[in-house]
């Protein structure tokens, strides 16, 4: 998929691929703010190509995701799958299992606040991402 395809909903230039070890398919990360001051929080736009999605994971501090274009999933264990669009916000608390990423025919981005550490765990398998929006 051409970058300006995937890049259509980012307001950031793309950046460079995201660590593949911690994402499922193709993924660009851009960190945008990374200043200590005055925040203490990294900021990265982040873009999935369709199908894409990150490894489950927590944040130590916690996260908040702003949407910015596409359609996505934000997932936390236990609970359905919640569908994401542009100007949706995500407020993710510490320590809670997660992932997000990219609907199955849509490229998704948002941009990431993160004031801590993430801890990366397992992939979604690919066949429980494929029941998203199927009742599942
Ligand atoms: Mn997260």
């Amino acid at each position: 998929m051409a970058h300006e395809e995937l890049n259509g909903g980012g307001i950031f230039p793309l950046g460079g691929k995201a660590e593949s070890e911690y994402f499922t398919g193709e993924t660009y990360r851009n960190m945008i703010f990374t200043d200590p001051e005055p925040l203490n929080a990294a900021i990265g736009s982040v873009t999935f190509a369709p199908g894409s999605r990150t490894n489950w994971h927590t944040h130590k501090v916690g996260q908040v995701l702003l949407v910015t274009g596409g359609e996505g999933w934000y997932r936390e264990e236990g609970k359905p799958a919640q569908p994401l669009k542009q100007g949706d916000v995500v407020n993710i608390p510490a320590n809670v299992k997660h992932w997000h990423g990219a609907a199955q025919n849509s490229w998704f981005v948002h941009i990431a606040l993160t004031p801590g550490e993430t801890q990366w765990l397992e992939p979604v398998e690919d066949e429980a991402y494929g029941r998203l929006g199927q009742g599942e």
